[in-house]
């Protein structure tokens, strides 16, 4: 049957930040389009504050560009806005289902009305508002002391000098700041979250994607944490090359579970929660943690990718008896899923409470496997999709995550304790593929019914 290309509606979704500055607004632009992107949409956050210091260098570190009265600089930050806006929509355009992310002030009722004439002329454009508020002087302070005033409008400038500049900046923003109001604009979507998160108010929600990026609003936070992510000792199935299996520790494996325990000792972490897969191995490795830890969860998304019919097999076997399904997999590791079994992609989507929990726990130590820990790591180190699966993640080796103002922080911690080295570097090139090519399309057919990627609709 013929597809009637015409009949194709092809959803895109704008996402409008506003606030005062040092408000958290590029912080959850870019914690939202790493998850959007780790989901599998296509996400992508548009800053007008860099794009200023590109085009007027003069802008920089000096309030007076921001005063209402200042109508040279009005001018040129107006003409900045719009061309950032447009370059959104011209992505959006080229990129079909995707979701652009706005990062401006977008402070006054006439900024917001202009920028929706010019989103409503986008055909089929999902429009939502996220509005955040503060008034917590110690949480403003923080944010212009550890985050706004590292940035290069403030290179050369001494850091007194540089917060009562971001200050006065500040001030004049507030001369003119319209908030949104919940009746004059009762027609848009929005949502405005007060004080990190502590109340949140949400108007007109449209479509499962506004929902979703709302829930994922409504659960992080900014508590200074550790996240540690590890792999379950080293196991006998591990030492023979085995693909899955739910095998003991070998060895070496107990060795480091017991290193690990000095460790945490050691560090004084007594009060860390340990998430546990229900994995013999990992659960082995658990065991030893309990006399030194807060709690320990056992946590059954955890558990390793499913090799289907392929468990307890080496890559190997899989080479030579199934040639057609490894050159399916080298091909395409992130989308390829075992028969009977997973893919990463199914991963991510088992993983995504474990997210929101990650988001919302104090410090916390992840002991799982090699799939899991490539898809954490990617959600928190903001990887690409086609290396989640040949990011390096070594056995007896801890990974401490420290989160920062637009990022993470990564420290490996290698334990010195011998074990296999299974890692498979990404293929260069394409793997040859003959005869198969029915396969694969029936394969294909069956990821895009699960979860949206970027080709499907939002
Ligand atoms: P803006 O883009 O609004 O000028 P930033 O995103 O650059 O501000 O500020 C970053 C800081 O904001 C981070 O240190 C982060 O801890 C903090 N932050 C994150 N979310 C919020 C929020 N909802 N309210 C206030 N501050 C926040």
């Amino acid at each position: 049957m013929e597809i009637d290309k015409t009949k194709e509606v092809v959803l895109r979704c704008a996402i409008i930040m506003v606030g005062l500055p040092a408000r958290g607004k590029t912080y959850m632009s870019k914690k939202l389009a790493r998850y959007l992107n780790w989901i599998g949409y296509r996400a992508k956050v548009f800053n007008v504050g860099e794009a200023r210091r590109q085009e007027i260098p003069t802008s920089i570190n000096n309030a007076d560009f921001f005063r209402a009265d200042n109508s040279d600089a009005i001018e040129m930050r107006n003409k900045c806005a719009m061309s950032v806006l447009q370059q959104m929509l011209q992505w959006m355009k080229d990129s079909g289902p995707s979701i652009g992310i706005y990062d401006a002030t977008n402070s006054t009722k006439a900024r917001r009305r202009l920028i929706l004439e010019h989103l409503m002329a986008v055909h089929n454009v999902n429009i939502l508002f996220v509005e955040s508020l503060c008034d917590d002087p110690d949480v403003i302070e923080t944010n212009i002391k550890d985050v706004k005033i590292m940035s290069p409008d403030y290179e050369n400038v001494s850091r007194e000098q540089a917060v009562e500049d971001f200050k006065q900046r500040i001030k004049y923003y507030e001369r003119s700041y319209e908030p949104l109001d919940i009746d004059y604009d009762k027609n848009i979507s929005f949502l405005k979250i007060f004080n990190l998160g502590s109340k949140f108010i949400a108007n007109k929600i449209k479509s499962h994607m506004q929902s979703r990026i709302i829930y994922y609003f409504m659960n992080i936070s900014v508590l200074p944490r550790v996240i540690y992510i590890t792999r379950a000792g080293e196991t006998n199935g591990n030492m023979m090359g085995l693909v899955g299996g739910d095998d003991d520790l070998s060895d070496r494996g107990i060795q480091y579970a017991r290193s690990l325990a000095e460790f945490i000792d050691r560090n004084n972490m007594k009060d860390i929660v340990v998430w546990s897969s229900l994995m013999r191995s990992a659960l082995k490795t658990c065991d030893t943690l309990k006399p030194f830890v807060a709690t320990v969860s056992r946590l059954k998304a955890l558990n390793e990718l499913d090799n289907g019919s392929f468990e307890g097999l080496t890559q190997e076997d899989i080479r030579c008896r199934f040639p057609e399904e490894y050159t399916l997999r080298e091909n395409d590791k992130y989308y390829y899923r075992y028969p009977s079994g997973e893919s990463y992609q199914d991963l991510v989507v088992r993983l995504e409470p474990i997210i929101m929990e990650l988001e919302k726990v104090s410090n916390v130590m992840v002991v799982c496997h090699q799939a899991v820990a490539r898809c954490l790591l990617a959600y928190l180190l903001d990887e690409p999709r086609e290396d989640v699966p040949y990011l390096d993640v070594p056995l007896h080796t801890v990974f401490k995550l420290t989160p920062h103002a637009y990022g993470c922080k990564v420290d490996r911690i290698s334990f010195n304790i011998p074990a296999v080295n299974n890692y498979r570097p990404k293929p260069k090139g394409l793997v040859s593929v003959t005869s198969f090519d029915e396969s694969r399309l029936r394969r294909k057919m069956s990821y895009s019914s699960l979860t949206p990627t970027s080709t499907t609709k939002l």
